[in-house]
């Protein structure tokens, strides 16, 4: 395993990092496994967060005997001071820890919330805890090019976790990626696979590998995809012609309607899960056939009838999609591929 400075923090973390939202999803058991194996083949960095379930928890019990190895960051969605400080504490009791090497700022993708998280008093008081050795780096985590500016008027501005994939290539292959190089911000990068919407692992690592500073924060609920994940961030082979055809392929197929799965056009007042419907075509594409046709995903498809085109989607989601009309296509898609009226 290689390791890389995660910008000026001066912590040494592995060239893989190992998101922990999945182990809500699996056996605990399972999960402790996968950490323990992915610490044996050097894996040195654990990314989770509040509101990953019980995440927390099961990395806490999955680090005993080895947090002091580990580089753990942890994150909070709250813009209320107190609450904020509630959090970060709880994540310490859950990962049963006294430290926590980097917390961050979840979700700051619209500035609304970067606005309150400034008033609110919570970088004073995170600059505080700092001190004090709960926390050892402050960073942000963020879907929206247009707010990640606003970060460089923070001091304390260490690390920032962002989307890196061949989709959203507005944080790379714009100017976002080299200025925050040239500030020498830790980049981790989020979804490298396109939050699962992306099936060709290697040809996504062989990307994102191209942005020597990013570590890839990959979510991972088999041994299998570990070792293959580790195996593809150790090849040294770069992206050659017939991939960028691929990419491109893939870039084409799924154009201007590519929803990243952030979820900030959510709440729906009609309850609709407008990630989840988004997810109906490429599940289509990229997923065994025989698990399409879901009861759950029915349901789902069916609430679009609920839509009022309020609009309110639109307006919050950061890459500007037309989210109404990729409903209706979804709904209709699923209809007609699972033959119902
Ligand atoms: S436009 Fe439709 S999907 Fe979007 S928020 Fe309004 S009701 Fe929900
Ligand atoms: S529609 Fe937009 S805001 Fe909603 S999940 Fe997709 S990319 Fe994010």
């Amino acid at each position: 395993m290689r390791y890389k400075s995660l910008g000026a923090t001066g912590l040494k973390v592995s060239r893989l990092g190992f998101g922990a939202l999945q182990f809500t999803r699996i056996p605990e058991r399972e999960a402790i496994k996968l950490v323990k194996t992915a610490y044996d083949a050097g894996i040195n960095f654990f990314d989770t967060a509040h509101n990953y379930f019980n995440s927390e928890e099961i990395l806490g019990k999955a680090i005993k005997g080895i947090r002091d190895k580990l580089i753990i960051a942890s994150k909070s969605t709250s813009t209320e001071k107190k609450k904020f400080l509630d959090e970060l504490n709880q994540t310490l009791t859950k990962l049963n820890t006294d430290y926590i090497d980097i917390f961050m700022f979840h979700d700051a993708s619209n500035l609304e919330r970067f606005t309150k998280l400034m008033q609110n008093g919570i970088i004073e008081a995170l600059i505080k805890e700092k001190i004090k050795g709960k926390i050892g780096h402050i960073g942000f985590s963020c879907h929206n090019p247009e707010v990640i500016d606003k970060f460089y008027g923070i001091d304390e501005f260490e690390v920032i976790m962002l989307p890196i994939n061949f989709v959203s290539k507005e944080f790379t292959e714009e100017k976002v990626y080299q200025k925050l190089v040239d500030n020498n911000i830790g980049i981790l990068g989020m979804k490298p696979l396109g939050g699962g919407r992306l099936n060709n692992a290697e040809l996504c690592l062989k990307y994102v590998k191209r942005y020597k500073e990013v570590i890839p924060v990959i979510g991972m609920e088999k041994l299998e995809e570990l070792k293959q994940n580790i195996a593809y961030m150790e090849d040294n082979s770069g992206l050659k012609e017939k991939d960028w055809e691929e990419i491109k392929k893939i870039r084409q197929k799924l154009g201007e309607k590519f929803c990243r799965d952030c979820g900030y056009c959510l709440p729906c007042p009609q309850g609709i899960n407008i990630p989840k419907v988004n997810f109906i075509k490429v599940y289509y594409d990229q997923f065994p056939l025989e698990d399409f046709i879901d009861d759950e995903r029915e349901k789902e498809a069916r609430k679009v009838d609920n839509c009022i085109e309020c609009g309110e989607c639109e307006e919050k989601c950061p890459y500007n999609l037309n989210i109404i009309d990729m409903l209706k296509e979804n709904r209709d898609f699923y209809l007609e591929k699972a033959g119902r009226e």
